[in-house]
């Protein structure tokens, strides 16, 4: 191996930043560079997260620490983009924006010879053709869009991957076969707001490609998407996924708040009532359905009877699962602008809301959210699942990492290849983890 060839890659962030590193790590092994542990490395690449500040700390964190040991840092991702100067100003070898991941070959290759660049910008049509080797055993990502046109007012995101473009339905039909002939069981569609997807050269919408991934994809295996927003949902896409063979019944629907007036502040475009109608159909339509959402505590203006709304919303519905954040006051974000136009309706943004207010909110959000959550894994006790096998369980000896269809995570007695679809029972529940013991192997329909 020639001298500065090994490179590292850390990824912060949600699931598209995992499929960015994995195109990259393809383009630098088809490159000649070879993976290696960051110790051994001398090339760390650093794909951030700026979603929330703390993120974006702990990757600064990482890249002053990197920089001390030696290494060449190439910072990508999406505090790259947003925040480059500063980036450039810690030190790094190089910077690389959210829509310059192919070239990141080049730019190793530079820092071979010790230059220092910079590429950032929205100027250029993405990565869509760079297939990546998958990572995981079972799980591969595919892109259908990138960036987000929404400007919800707490979000960064629109400011660090630029405006929504959607893939052919073509290209991600292909990649979908691909994957599938290399093993994976699991395709997972990625954008900011999947279903507002619109292909303009065969006129699909989000439900029109859900049903032809679904007929014209053949072989063992389920599709999963993230992240939906709830006011894109249709019947026409319940309708499809209801008829369907091989999409999950599990809906990811970020709530962020239950209250109608911190809804309309945070641009969302939906109220309370019309969320609970959509969670009230979906348990309608799909009863063995799970439904996760992401919930934001504290957004400004938020006070004790939105807070209540929240919880009203949470009880309601029962989550099988949620994220749950402080608001973070990020760059550029509408929610922000009242520092520098005070005089604007900018200014509704400026109740902030104490810290240990937001800390006592997320506590109480959290406590009743998990009891929740409990009551819902109980209810899987003794039933039956589909399940697909993940790998080995670090955490419990002798058993196998398992996810359901509905994406309820948990083990499997006894050691299993990763891969196989399996009958499992639910015996027990430790935590929020069921536990399943083996009953029959069966193919992705549990037939
Ligand atoms: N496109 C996805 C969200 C991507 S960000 C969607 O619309 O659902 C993932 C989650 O981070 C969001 O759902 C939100 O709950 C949270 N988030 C985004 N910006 C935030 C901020 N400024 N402060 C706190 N949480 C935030
Ligand atoms: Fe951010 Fe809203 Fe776009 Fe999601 S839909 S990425 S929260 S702007």
């Amino acid at each position: 191996m020639q001298k500065g060839k090994r490179f590292s890659i850390i990824t912060f962030g949600c699931q598209m930043n995992v499929r960015d590193s994995e195109t990259m790590r393809s383009i630098l092994l088809k490159r000649g560079f070879e993976e290696d542990k960051p110790e051994n490395a001398d090339i760390v690449l650093i794909n951030s997260c700026s979603v929330r500040e703390k993120a974006e700390k702990r990757a600064k964190i990482y890249t002053r620490e990197f920089k001390r040991k030696g290494k060449k840092v190439i910072f990508a991702g999406c505090v790259a983009e947003s925040e480059k100067d500063k980036i450039f100003a810690l030190g790094v070898d190089a910077v690389l924006g959210t829509r310059k991941i192919h070239k990141v070959g080049d730019i190793a290759i530079s820092l071979l010879e010790d230059r220092k660049i910079i590429e950032v910008g929205f100027d250029e049509i993405p990565h869509f053709d760079q297939v990546p080797e998958p990572t995981h055993p079972v799980t591969s990502y595919v892109n259908i869009s990138i960036g987000c046109d929404n400007f919800c007012s707490f979000c960064i995101v629109p400011y660090t991957r630029g405006r929504e473009i959607t893939r052919s339905f073509n290209s991600i039909l292909s990649e979908s076969k691909e994957l599938l002939k290399k093993g994976s069981k699991e395709i997972f569609l990625l954008g900011q707001n999947v279903n507002s997807y619109f292909d303009e050269t065969t006129g699909y919408d989000f439900a029109d490609l859900l049903y032809n991934l679904d007929k014209k994809l053949e072989g063992d295996y389920w599709i999963k998407y993230l992240s939906p927003n709830p006011r894109d949902f249709s019947y026409k896409v319940f309708k499809v996924i209801k008829e369907s063979d091989h999409i999950s019944f599990w809906f990811h629907l970020p709530l962020q708040s239950g209250s109608t007036k911190v809804l309309k502040r945070m641009k969302r475009d939906y109220t309370k009532e019309e969320f609970l109608d959509l969670c009230y159909v979906i348990r309608e339509e799909f009863p063995d359905a799970t439904i996760t959402t992401d919930i934001i505590v504290g957004f400004p203006g938020e006070d004790d009877k939105d807070f209540e709304d929240t919880l009203d919303v949470v009880e309601r519905v029962r989550f099988d699962m949620a994220f749950m954040f402080k608001y973070s006051e990020r760059p550029n974000t509408p929610a922000r602008r009242y520092k520098d136009r005070p005089n604007t309706p900018a200014r509704r943004y400026k109740d902030k809301i104490p810290e240990e207010v937001k800390d006592e909110r997320l506590h109480i959000l959290i406590e009743r959210v998990n009891t929740i959550i409990g009551e819902r894994r109980k209810e899987m006790l003794r039933r039956r699942f589909i399940i697909l096998t993940e790998g080995e369980s670090e955490k419990f000896e002798n058993y196998t990492r398992v996810k359901t269809r509905e994406n309820i995570k948990g083990v499997l007695k006894g050691k299993f290849e990763p891969g196989k679809f399996i009958i499992g029972r639910v015996t027990e529940i430790k935590g929020h983890t069921p536990f399943f013991e083996f009953e029959r192997f069966c193919d992705y329909k549990g037939v």
